[in-house]
């Protein structure tokens, strides 16, 4: 499971899980798909999708 924290520039990949501020819980690129619809969330999905093309650990 990868946590992903909304920046003022975007979503990035918190990998050690402690930035503060709203995150979103991503366990592979079909959840990204499903949060895509979701409008709590705008913008994760891409940013998921372009952290997916730099690392392969979410999909365990
Ligand atoms: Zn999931």
């Amino acid at each position: 499971m990868r946590r992903f924290t909304r920046a003022s520039g975007g979503w990035v990949a918190d990998r050690g899980s402690r930035q503060p501020g709203r995150g979103a819980y991503l366990c592979s690129a079909k959840c990204a798909e499903r949060v895509a619809k979701n409008k709590r969330y705008p913008g994760l999905a891409a940013s998921a999708a372009e952290f997916l093309k730099t690392s392969s650990d979410m999909l365990n």
